[in-house]
């Protein structure tokens, strides 16, 4: 149900993992909950992305569960056929952790998620700022829209962002401490194969040297009907190539993964992930920056440098959300 002058009571920006775990459980509350993303798809960084035939996931590789509502939440997801075990263990690190991968790709599990709420796309949020009792965020073009109140998950620099655009000054305590908040960066080289990779099974891994970190072939994680090899550069070569053009450096880490790539690379496709991996954990699962109307920063940032990390930081977020709303009620 929409509130009188308001086009929301809560508003989510970001689709990412936190954003739409955050909204999914608002939603099941009860509440009206609207989620922007700039994106053109839901995901973030459950990222997939098809080439020539074949598909790629470029962003997050995997999922893994530690916490036991984040593995509920698997069970459901295996239970609706959007996840599956890509592996348990590892020729390098023997362990009986079950790595998932989203069925068919990563991106399944927020458009999963996503069914459930109602989420705007193509919407950049340019400011947020405050309006008597309520937030507005001013998007691209002329529009705007109106919440009772907000929640901000996408990569907390972008996040700030938002808000100093608006003009909300934070406490100066908080301030710096979310300033302080680092993402590593990830050059991303997406490969089309002409034949199979010689990647081992179970089809991804982390080289023990040189400029590639994780190295994947999508055909045989069960993610591509054609050969597509995703390779990750370490964090230390995307830093330091992050400014040298993009094709270059994807051709030099194809020529660093010639060994494994076993066949010849019929096109490739470069993406750079600006804020890839938060650098430190956060105390909190999430940041409660104002009570009247509330205000929450979330992501993994906080919840954890994985998409396990994102979920539980979204949830954490919306169970501040209710709270801070009840005693508003
Ligand atoms: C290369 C790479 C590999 C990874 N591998 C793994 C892995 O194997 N396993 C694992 O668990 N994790 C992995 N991760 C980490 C995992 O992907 C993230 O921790 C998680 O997906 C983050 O979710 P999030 O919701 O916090 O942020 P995001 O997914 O970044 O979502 C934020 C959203 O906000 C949107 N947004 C930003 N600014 C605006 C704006 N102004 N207006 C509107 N929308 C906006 C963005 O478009 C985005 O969709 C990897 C990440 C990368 C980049």
């Amino acid at each position: 149900m929409k509130s009188s002058r308001f086009e929301t009571d809560f508003l989510v920006v970001g689709a990412g993992m936190a954003g739409l775990a955050a909204a999914t459980e608002l939603r099941h509350a009860g509440h009206d909950v609207l989620v922007i993303d700039k994106g053109r798809g839901v995901g973030g960084r459950l990222a997939s992305r098809r080439i020539g035939g074949a598909t790629f996931d470029h962003g997050a590789q995997f999922l893994t569960a530690r916490n036991p509502r984040f593995a509920a939440a698997v069970d459901d997801w295996i239970a609706a056929e959007i996840v599956e075990e890509w592996w348990r263990g590892s020729p390098s690190q023997p362990d009986s952790h079950p790595h998932w991968r989203g069925s068919p790709s990563m991106t399944a599990v927020a458009k999963h998620l996503a069914r459930d709420v109602e989420v705007l796309l193509g919407k950049r949020a340019l400011s947020l700022h405050l309006d008597r009792e309520g937030w507005v965020a001013r998007l691209e073009g002329p529009e705007t829209l109106s919440a009772r109140a907000a929640l901000l998950t996408a990569p907390v620099p972008q996040s700030l962002d938002l808000m100093t655009s608006g003009g909300i000054e934070l406490p100066t305590e908080k301030r710096t401490h979310l300033e302080g908040i680092e993402y590593a960066r990830c050059i991303a080289v997406m490969a089309v194969l002409d034949g199979l990779s010689r990647i081992p099974t179970p089809g991804g891994f982390s080289p023990t040297e040189g400029p590639i970190d994780w190295i994947a072939d999508n055909q045989m994680k069960g993610v591509s009907a054609k050969p597509a090899v995703t390779i990750h550069a370490s964090a230390e070569f995307s830093l330091a190539n992050w400014n040298r053009d993009r094709q270059a450096c994807g051709q030099e880490l194809l020529d660093a993964a010639g060994l494994w790539l076993g066949s010849r690379v019929t096109e490739f496709q470069v993406h750079g992930w600006r804020y890839s991996k938060p650098v430190d954990g956060q105390p909190d699962p999430c940041l409660i920056l104002s009570e009247s109307p509330p205000l929450v920063i979330a992501g993994d940032a906080f919840g954890g440098a994985r998409v396990e990390g994102a979920a539980l930081s979204g949830w954490a977020a919306a169970d501040a959300l209710e709270e801070m709303w009840g005693g508003a009620g």
